[in-house]
């Protein structure tokens, strides 16, 4: 029974941030750019997200906690992309094992809202295996998801998490990231029956000015920014110089583009904040984050550490299919002469200021 479970229902979910990541990135992927979070006993009692982004159409509410149900691949070729995070479309898939998770959702040509519970990958109500139609109901354009009693049924894991004012941290932690990596995007986070949000940012600020309201004043005055890569990327906004780096390893050229925010070495924090993004997916890179580290530790004064946002675009199909999304850790092509690249860079931009 183990074996049949873990084979329908990977554990891409082990705490209320890790589903509130994948929640997140949903909204973002359906446009939103406004995120409600509301939140009970640190996510466990209740997670729930709002968002107006283009929302769910109602006939495709009935397979949406199927495993690999997803509205993000239509042809092969967007496969052999999507395919690099691997394991998608299982988010939803995941979290109706492990919670009861409601979906009230609009379309734009929708004339009403429609929600809908699912229970182990199906539509249910009442009774478990009891299928249904989703339920009109009344609702603003964009989706709302609610996970509830998250881990009910795994006592295990509910028993391996720490308090909940820990996991109401480590949301408020993620959300922060989220945040500063969209600045145009609203974020708002809240404890149920609050009214003042521990967490949030107006629409269409700048990147700065979201890291100011976040991280304090003093971070954003002495920040320093850097846009560069191994090739011109359209999209990169800025771009300060461009570097074009030798292929290794493979016979595509390294293709990337990095946008850097970091303080320069006035700016001392008691931890290092490292916020790292890879094609707009929060991840987690110990080798980079020791490289940075190396960086600073020469010209920071002992116990100070310094605030390095990094966001890469990579071509998706030189980030590591085999690593499990559960692992946030990431590896890509050319890893060790990126994180060389980066490192130099922001070395000669720190070594500038300090003359
Ligand atoms: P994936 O994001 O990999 O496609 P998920 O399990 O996270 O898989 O979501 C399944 C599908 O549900 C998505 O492809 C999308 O069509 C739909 N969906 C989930 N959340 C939202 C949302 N907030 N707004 C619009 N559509 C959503
Ligand atoms: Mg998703």
């Amino acid at each position: 029974r183990f074996q049949l479970w873990h084979s329908t229902c990977p554990e891409i979910i082990h705490r209320p941030a890790s589903a509130l990541k994948e929640l997140l990135e949903n909204c973002l992927d359906a446009g939103a750019t406004s995120i409600r979070v509301t939140v009970k006993e640190g996510g466990l009692k209740l997670l729930q997200i709002q968002d107006n982004g283009c929302g769910i159409r109602k006939a495709d509410l009935p397979i949406l906690a199927e495993r690999f149900t997803t509205s993000k691949i239509s042809t092969f070729s967007d496969l052999t992309k999507i395919a690099t995070y691997g394991f998608r479309g299982e988010a939803l898939a995941s979290m109706s094992h492990v919670a009861h998770l409601s979906v009230v959702t609009k379309t734009k040509s929708e004339t009403c809202a429609w929600k809908a519970h699912y229970l182990d990958g199906v539509l249910v109500e009442g009774k478990p295996g009891q299928t249904v139609d989703p339920k009109p109901c009344a609702g603003n354009d964009g989706t709302t998801i609610i996970i509830e009693d998250l881990f009910y049924n795994t006592p295990t894991r509910l028993a391996a998490l720490k308090s909940t004012s820990d996991e109401y941290a480590r949301i408020l932690d993620v959300m922060t990231k989220y945040a500063i990596h969209n600045p145009k995007v609203a974020f708002v986070c809240k404890k149920v029956g609050s009214n003042t949000p521990d967490l949030s940012t107006p629409p269409n600020a700048d990147k700065p000015q979201a890291i100011r309201m976040l991280y304090g004043n003093a971070i954003s005055k002495d920040l320093l920014h850097a846009s560069f890569g191994a090739k011109k990327v359209q999209e990169a906004e800025g771009v300060e110089d461009v570097e074009m780096a030798d292929a290794e390893d493979t016979n595509r050229p390294e293709s990337w583009s990095a946008e850097a925010r970091f303080t320069n070495p006035n700016y001392q924090s008691k931890k290092m904040v490292f916020l790292l993004f890879i094609n707009h997916r929060l991840v987690e890179s110990p080798r980079m984050k020791r490289a940075l580290e190396n960086v600073y530790s020469g010209i920071l004064p002992k116990g100070a550490s310094p605030f390095v946002y990094l966001s890469l675009q990579i071509d998706p199909r030189d980030v590591d299919v085999n690593v499990h999304p559960t692992k946030k850790e990431v590896h890509f092509l050319n890893e060790e002469s990126i994180t060389d690249q980066i490192t130099s860079r922001l070395q000669r931009a720190l070594a500038a200021q300090s003359q």
